[in-house]
């Protein structure tokens, strides 16, 4: 795209937003910005193809308001997110962008908040909603949000809204807004069931695409660690010790599981930390962000599915502590650091099995990850001495010492002790509750043990678990407990998967319901831990029970006539057996947006 353009005033944007946005403190329009907004105030639509935190939302929002008529109190735009928190994250923006808007008005909307509260704020009148697909469907239906005077209808995150199963639920939105209406829909990749909905719905889109490499990416200095499994814990303090300029850090597990462990083991090491799961209900989750926001939390560890969307400049770090699945995992993770404008630090712990996942990260993000060696026991011991030292001279600018120069001369007398040693005797007391050196090893330190481990072989993509999950290979079949008569639907299913093991929605693949069971496509070789989570994981108050399929069953189940079935896109080529309908499933999946 060509970045000629680098001022807002030269897109055409009205007076009252170009003072928002010198509020806010944008100087220059991104690429996608300058891109998107004069065609979009011109009224045409709009297929925009650009990685995270390349300021989509303005892109689409700014033009938006710029076309409302504020004197009409009806919905002129209406925003579709995957998840609520991207909703509130949009709805917070738009009210940003329209401050100097008088009488504007939006209203996010999503499920698991209080319908009454919201039906109540869409009879006052919005300007823009902004919600989950589910949600939004419903208040269509109850008549309660009326779309005749829509004017623009945006997708935001199109891929991801697919990827969680919310294609039926998009098209029929889309079949409910007048027919001369704007449509804008953005997404990270241009897959085929993306491309169907823009044929289907929109009038000679005008296509925007921003190269993959994103200011997120760049301003991200990428580095990894390898580490042997049972040494992570320690390996991840010393680098939260040792890491300069760390502000706030996200710290990636596997499970919801993981969150609570690990946020524990740092909260008894004196750490502001807490943990983010799905677990969560809306509001505790909103407080811990707003808590890391201001600054009373300092370490959130969370899993890929409660992180989704989260924006706080403060996080200067991104840890990767679990590998994530596939590289778009990776690429959303590392989004979460060098938020605007600021340069973030991702940091990948790798065991020497996931070595070769390296390879296939760097060949997606096209950028090098270069090798941190784990800090050692004297490099923690430093920083813990030079943050010692700088209290001290704190001390000693900043406090009135003369009864405690006292003290020492009294120590000095009676003692018959040097000053140095005394000095030394109130250090040691000091930092008894927090050690100034590491406790000693019991075998060979962890950083040397780090360095002592057989590079790994050359980084080949085909064979390493993790790699092939990245590039979409070897699904398995797997039976679970839950089916038709469990009230169970595909979308709970793949819900509670993806809240319980971080899998993504493309690791997932066909589900078929039968009575009293159902089957579910996933890795091949789920590693154990994970199988014993989905065993206990429950939908519809059942454990699933989850197990490979035996050669016997996997044989009687493609005879057997699935009760209900539900093609999921199979890994790799999301959507391609989207595109047939599903035969009954609308109900079951309507009421999760
Ligand atoms: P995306 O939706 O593409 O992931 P966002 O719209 O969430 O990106 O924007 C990412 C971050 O960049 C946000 O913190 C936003 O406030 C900031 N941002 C967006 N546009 C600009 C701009 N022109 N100048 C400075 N910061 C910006
Ligand atoms: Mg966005």
């Amino acid at each position: 795209m060509t970045a000629s353009i680098d001022s807002f005033g030269a897109l055409g944007l009205s007076e009252p937003l170009l003072a928002a946005l010198a509020d806010v403190g944008y100087e220059s329009p991104s690429a996608i910005q300058a891109a998107c907004i004069p065609p979009l105030l011109a009224g045409h639509d709009l297929l925009g193809e650009a990685q995270t935190g390349t300021g989509k939302t303005a892109a689409f929002a700014l033009p938006a308001l710029q076309r409302l008529d504020l004197a009409l109190r009806d919905p002129q735009v209406l925003v579709l997110t995957p998840t609520r928190e991207l909703a509130i994250q949009v709805a917070e923006a738009f009210q940003r962008y329209a401050r100097k808007l008088p009488g504007f008005q939006v209203l996010p909307v999503y499920g698991g908040q209080g319908m009454v509260a919201q039906l109540r704020q869409l009879q006052r009148g919005a300007h823009v909603v902004v919600g989950t697909p589910g949600r939004v469907m419903d208040h269509i239906n109850r008549k309660t949000l009326r779309l005749d005077t829509l004017q623009t209808l945006v997708l935001d995150e199109a891929d991801e809204m697919l990827r969680m199963g919310f294609v039926d639920d998009v098209d029929w939105i889309l079949e409910h807004t007048p027919a001369e209406r704007q449509v804008v829909l953005f997404s990270a990749t241009m897959a085929e069931p993306i491309r169907r909905i823009a044929r289907r719905h929109m009038r000679k889109p005008q296509e925007i695409r921003i190269q993959a490499r994103t200011a997120t990416v760049a301003a991200t200095v990428q580095k990894y660690c390898q580490v042997a499994a049972p040494h992570k814990l320690d390996a991840l303090t010393r680098v939260l010790e040792t890491e300069e300029s760390l502000d706030a850090a996200l710290i990636f597990v596997r499970t919801k599981t993981a969150t609570v462990e690990i946020a524990d083991k740092l909260e008894a090491r004196g750490y502001a930390v807490a943990a983010l799961s799905g677990d969560l209900t809306q509001v505790l989750r909103e407080r811990v962000i707003d808590q890391l926001k201001q600054g009373r939390l300092d370490l959130i560890v969370a899993t890929d599915v409660a992180a989704r969307g989260l924006d706080v400049p403060r996080i200067s770090h991104v840890i990767n502590y679990d590998v994530p699945y596939d590289t778009e995992a990776y690429v959303h993770r590392i989004g979460r650091t060098g938020r605007a404008g600021r340069s973030g630090t991702a940091i990948l712990f790798v065991t020497p099995r996931e070595m070769r996942l390296l390879g296939t990260i760097e060949r997606a993000t096209r950028q090098k990850i270069e090798p941190m060696a784990l800090p050692s026991r004297a490099a923690v011991a430093d920083r813990r001495v030079a943050q010692f030292r700088e209290q001290v001279e704190q001390v000693i600018t900043g406090e009135d010492l003369a009864f405690f120069r006292e003290v020492v001369r009294s120590l000095v007398s009676r003692e018959d002790a040097n000053l140095e040693e005394i000095a030394a005797a109130l250090a040691f007391l000091a930092q008894r509750e927090r050690p100034l050196q590491l406790p000693p090893a019991k075998g060979p330190d962890i950083a040397d043990a780090a360095r002592s481990m057989r590079p790994a072989p050359a980084r080949s993509p085909s064979r390493a678990p993790a790699a092939k999950l990245a590039e979409g290979g070897a699904l398995q079949r797997y039976r679970i407990d839950v089916g038709r008569q469990h009230q169970a639907s595909p979308k709970d299913i793949v819900g509670a998967i993806a809240n319980e093991t971080g899998l993504s929605g493309r690791n997932i693949g066909r589900i078929d319901l039968f009575d009293d069971y159902s089957t579910v496509e996933l890795p091949a070789q789920l590693p154990a831990e994970i199988l014993e989570l989905l065993r206990r994981t429950r939908v519809r108050q059942r454990p699933l029970g989850l197990r490979p399929l035996t050669p016997a069953e996997a044989e009687a189940a493609v005879k057997a006539k699935p009760a209900g079935r539900a093609k999921r896109a199979p890994a790799g080529k999301p959507g391609k057996a989207g595109a047939r309908k599903p035969a009954a499933k609308k109900a079951g999946r309507r009421g999760g947006g």
